[in-house]
């Protein structure tokens, strides 16, 4: 089955008893026994609920796993992952890192005895420096936020194999239309689904889906206890939210490359960020693991001074400036004085994330429009 019509069809079936096309919302906390322990699969919506299990059964489809799980936030999801782990446990992380995954583990799982690595994975091979016996996890996340590095998963997941890791793949900014890292050889694939995946901006959602049987009853038991859960009609709003996923990536990588290019060749624009472009130093990865390039693109204005990223974001009329992505209108932000602001200047510039640099999640208005638009802002 294409990707297309998996996004409309799998892992959905009509209501069993009503026939209704849409998964009903099962606005319901329990579930009645004929018997004792005599029940038709549900016995308590934190456990299971009939919406969230559609929902779970089509990300499963998308991602070419077996298993979905899903959580009231990505963040929930990303708490669930580590909880797999043990004090003494190691785990390497990309540095270039979703800055709520940066806070979660060095401000919550370190105070339980977790130890975690930030390191560069520009050059995969670069991971096996910090492996010993003590590591369990690889943590990557490609594209990277805001800066749009490209990380080998083929790569990581081979290192992961070799000393028997776990590899995590946050696939957010990609989603399985762009893709799947299941078949590039990660264990598991976790989303915030509050981005492109529910695709509206109007749900907070988090999934994992896995292949191995084994590893998803340990997550499906981390889910139940520790309770997590999204209710049954922010699943529903998710489950419509799929079937247009490969539409609205389609114009989202469409416009996210006339965009870029029209920043590329624009004359107070110092450096545009966005891994479609062939100087993009990971653009080869790019090409080998991705089916297109998507709609986050950044940019570095000529001269990089504070005052002038602001005034291009007061100026903006079509690009709302607002935290988040992925949603069908687009959005601007400014990392250094907004997702990023709390760390220190000196820090944020060594990493490359300039005074003035602006990052734009390109919805799936009008191209003409968006470049409009930039273009009196950026003047
Ligand atoms: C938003 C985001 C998260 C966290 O997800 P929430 O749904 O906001 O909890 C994690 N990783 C990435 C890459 C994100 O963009």
């Amino acid at each position: 089955m294409k990707f297309g019509t998996k996004a409309i069809h799998a892992g959905v079936e009509p209501d069993p008893t009503t026939g209704a096309i849409m998964t009903p919302i099962y606005q319901t906390s329990t579930y009645v026994q004929r018997s004792p322990g005599d029940h038709k699969g549900y016995e308590y919506s934190r456990t299971h609920n009939p919406t969230r299990t559609q929902l779970q059964n089509a990300l499963a489809a998308l991602e070419n796993g077996k298993h979905g799980l899903c959580f009231a936030s990505g963040m929930a999801a990303i708490d669930a992952v580590v909880k797999l782990l043990s004090p003494g446990d190691e785990v390497i992380s990309t540095n270039d890192l979703y800055g709520g995954t940066y806070r979660i583990f060095t401000k919550i799982f370190q105070n339980y005895g977790i130890k975690f690595h930030f390191i560069s994975m520009a050059d995969i091979a670069n991971v096996e420096k910090y492996v010993n016996e003590n590591t369990k996890l690889l943590w990557v996340e490609t594209p990277t936020n805001p800066l749009l590095n490209i990380i080998d998963i083929k790569g990581a997941a081979a290192i992961a194999k070799k000393h028997n890791l776990k590899l995590v793949v946050d696939n957010t900014f990609s989603t399985p239309y762009l893709q799947t890292p299941l078949d590039l050889g990660a264990d598991i694939v976790m989303h915030s689904l509050t981005k492109y995946m529910g695709g509206h901006s109007d749900v907070v959602m988090g999934a994992l889906i896995v292949k191995d049987d084994e590893l998803h009853e340990k997550l499906a038991f981390i889910q139940n206890a520790s309770g997590g859960t999204p209710g049954p009609q922010d699943c529903f709003l998710l489950l419509r939210g799929l079937k247009t996923l490969h539409l609205r990536m389609q114009r989202h990588c469409e416009n996210g490359r006339k965009v870029a290019e029209y920043l590329k060749a624009h004359p107070k624009v110092e450096k545009v960020f966005w891994p479609g472009f062939e100087d993009h130093n990971n653009h080869a990865i790019a090409k080998s693991q991705m089916n297109d390039f998507g709609g986050m693109i950044s940019f570095v204005l000529k001269g990089d001074k504070m005052e002038d990223a602001v005034k291009v974001l007061e100026k903006v009329k079509y690009f709302a400036l607002a935290e988040s992505l992925g949603g069908v209108e687009s959005l601007c932000g400014h990392p250094a004085s907004m997702t990023h602001a709390s760390i220190p200047r000196e820090e944020r510039l060594k990493a490359g994330l300039s005074d003035s640099l602006i990052r734009l999640s390109v919805g799936v208005e009008d191209a003409e429009d968006l470049i409009e638009d930039l273009k009196q802002a950026i003047g």
